[in-house]
């Protein structure tokens, strides 16, 4: 126990946020851990956030997550029963193991102090390899809480932290405490030390009964089962029915910002593999520079239809030339070509050795044929200037020199652009480029039928499947690959089989369905509890797509290594599933495959007629159209409800229109992102 363990501490207050300098408790716990902690702390970290359930995750997560994480984390704050109090429950879902001892110790010590301790709700628990602790907000009670407890939590973090637990405990309990500095008379009286009027038993008699018996005669700082992961889903358990799910989303809603913020930090970063230059290649981007492997031209070429000469050394050019050999685009005679002598030769066509330039066509007149009057026998020069060597001709390399940057990582290789006919032009038949990502497609939900079916006709309830084959659609146009995964019903085994199989297959899954607040809506259990995923966010402040839900998945490739898959769970209507494809799908594809910059582009827009606002930021289906005048319009689709199959038509973009009372008026200059092509009027 030589070595410092490492402390970070979290405020968790909106005030203390906005203005750290109202901040009481910080100064406070850093003294605790001085002089009450026995020269075994250092503190490394410090934090503030407002009493925001995400912000509190983040930064702890940050922490125990990252590299070189803190032994201990403390907050204070937020443990209380007003409506802003919830760092327990930003705490809870990260906890892998709950250290309910450590609550007890807290407890019964604010409790010695006042009754109303019965009001804080503190957690704590181990999270990786750290221990997490929460203490009340005030410093008076951030102080006691923390002394209750400080002399067991270096035993605390080295177990967390992996120490071997049989070295730790080989002196026995007896040994343990000396080290501590406690005893068990004293373990949660320590700071009234010498008040012994409870007497010996005291201790034990105050824990509850379930944490008796495993041996260690320690309090319950040591578990030994695994947290399931249930532990930390915020979803329905769908076994325990209607009755018992929650009517009311427990997924915090979220910003479009903040929800983008996080696909961008969980979504994988791009990978580069080698490919083929060839038409599969269009929508690839480069992920190394790519150099010229040959010159252009390779050959010294002609740039006219004419006659290689020798320039004579006064550069004058004028008489009657024998041709002596003739050169097109694959020349057989390559003798050198003399001084007084003439080579017939087309555009592009090599130069006969020895040719030092071209006379053009139209500066000669035929003198003599052959005899059979099939050939030119000689022809006449009337060039009234010097003639220059190197004239109509293209030098070796002298457009593109072999070993030139041609293409620099980062380029996407369109289909327009020629970058794909550059790279065929220099001899590059191969190049790193970053992997495109692979996108399985499922719907869901037990009234789906596929779209084309003929027989039966619809049944009542059922519903077509609309959202599959536009999300397929617009996954190809974007340029990404798809897997169908086609329609799996409601039902908790049916959905996690075509899950798994799709994360097998797929490196991004999208579902769409089954992320409301019905009964059957399973996506989320499903996610969390039956593959173990982390769902990033839930719900998201905008209209159309609210439901919007965004997890990964860490599963095992082919290889057996670890690897992250992605899935996006849209609403099943089917406009709110392809408004939020674009806004947040796209960008993550976008990631993986190196695109930048990611998601749809932003264009300033005047808008062709009053548009309502809504307290949600709404993303309106619209079409763009550019003017005359090259000002770019924007007029509805038609009706927004997101069951609107309609208003899907014709939408080449989304107009971003800010959440607010009232209506944006006509001529408003708003912006929109664009899906497709700007329209002409
Ligand atoms: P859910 O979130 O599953 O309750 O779906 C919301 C609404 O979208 C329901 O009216 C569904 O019938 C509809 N819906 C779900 N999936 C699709 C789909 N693939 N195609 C068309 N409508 C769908
Ligand atoms: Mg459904």
């Amino acid at each position: 126990m030589d070595d410092k363990l490492t402390a970070a501490i979290l405020i968790v207050s909106t005030t203390a946020a906005e203005d750290p300098s109202t901040d009481a408790s910080a100064s406070v716990l850093r003294g605790v851990l001085a002089e009450d902690g026995q020269g075994k702390w250092e503190v490394r970290g410090e934090g503030i956030v407002s009493d925001n359930v995400l912000a509190i995750q983040r930064q702890i997560t940050q922490w125990t997550d990252g590299p070189d994480p803190p032994s201990l984390i403390i907050t204070t704050g937020g443990t209380g029963f007003a409506v802003s109090d919830g760092t327990p429950e930003a705490v809870g879902p990260l906890l892998h193991k709950h250290a309910s001892g450590l609550v007890h110790a807290m407890l019964a010590t604010s409790l010695a102090v006042t009754p109303f301790a019965m009001m804080s709700r503190p957690i704590a628990g181990v999270r990786n390899t750290s221990l997490i602790v929460t203490l009340p907000g005030s410093p008076k009670g951030a102080k006691e809480n923390l002394q209750a407890i400080i002399k067991t939590l270096p035993h605390a973090c080295l177990q967390a932290s992996g120490a071997n637990s049989r070295a730790l405990h080989a002196g026995g309990v007896q040994k343990l405490e000396s080290e501590a500095g406690i005893s068990s008379e004293t373990t949660h009286h320590h700071h009234h030390e010498h008040d012994h009027s409870h007497g010996h038993q005291h201790h034990h008699h105050h824990h509850d009964a379930g944490h008796h018996g495993h041996g260690h005669g320690h309090g319950s700082l040591v578990r030994h089962t695994n947290a399931s992961a249930d532990a930390k889903a915020l979803s329905n358990d769908p076994a325990l029915g209607p009755t018992r799910r929650h009517r009311e989303s427990p997924y915090p809603m979220l910003s479009v910002q903040d929800a983008l913020a996080l696909i961008s930090e969980h979504t994988p970063s791009a990978e580069a593999h080698t490919c083929r230059v060839n038409e599969e290649m269009v929508g690839s981007v480069l992920a190394e520079d790519v150099t010229a492997a040959e010159n252009v031209p390779a050959f010294r070429a002609s740039i006219v239809d004419g006659y290689a000469i020798v320039v004579p050394k006064d550069g004058v050019v004028r008489g009657v030339f024998p041709v002596t050999a003739v050169f097109h685009a694959a020349p057989g005679d390559t003798q050198p070509l003399q001084e007084g002598q003439v080579a017939r030769i087309t555009t592009g066509a090599p130069l006969p050795p020895g040719a030092t330039s071209v006379i053009m066509v139209e500066d000669t007149v035929l003198k003599s044929m052959t005899p059979d009057g099939l050939e030119e026998h000689e022809v006449e020069i009337q060039v009234e200037e010097c003639v220059k060597e190197g004239e109509n001709i293209r030098e070796v390399g002298s457009d593109i020199a072999q070993g030139d940057v041609i293409l620099h990582r980062g380029e996407q290789i369109s289909g327009v652009g020629g970058e794909i006919g550059l790279l065929a032009a220099v001899g590059v038949s191969e190049a790193r480029v970053f992997r495109r990502p692979t996108v399985g497609i499922l719907s869901t939900g037990d009234e789906i039928v596929e779209h084309d079916r003929r027989e039966p006709p619809l049944r009542l309830g059922e519903v077509r499947d609309t959202n599959r084959i536009t999300l397929i659609s617009a996954v190809r146009e974007w340029g990404f690959g798809v897997l169908d995964l086609g329609i799996a019903k409601d039902k908790p085994g049916t959905l996690e089989s075509k899950l798994r199989d799709g994360l097998r297959r797929a490196d991004v899954l999208i579902t769409t369905g089954g992320v409301s607040m019905g009964e059957l809506d399973l996506l989320k259990p499903t996610i969390e509890r039956a593959l173990g995923g982390t769902i990033h966010f839930g719900r998201v402040a905008m209209k159309p797509g609210k439901p919007t839900t965004f997890a990964t998945v860490s599963v095992k490739d082919n290889s057996g290594q670890r690897v992250t898959k992605v899935i996006f769970s849209l609403p099943g209507n089917p406009a709110s599933a392809l408004v939020t494809f674009h806004l947040f799908v796209l960008p993550s594809l976008h990631k993986m495959a190196g695109v930048t910059p990611r998601g749809l582009p932003k264009v300033p827009v005047v808008l062709a007629h009053d548009f309502p606002m809504d307290p949600r930021p709404e993303y309106h289906r619209a079409v763009v159209t550019v003017g005359s005048d090259g000002v770019l319009t924007a007029s509805t689709t038609g009706g927004q409800r997101s069951s609107k199959v309609g208003s899907l038509r014709a939408a080449n973009a989304l107009v971003c229109v800010p959440s607010g009372e009232g209506k944006l008026d006509r001529g408003f200059k708003a912006e929109a992102l664009l899906m497709s092509a700007v329209r002409r009027t």
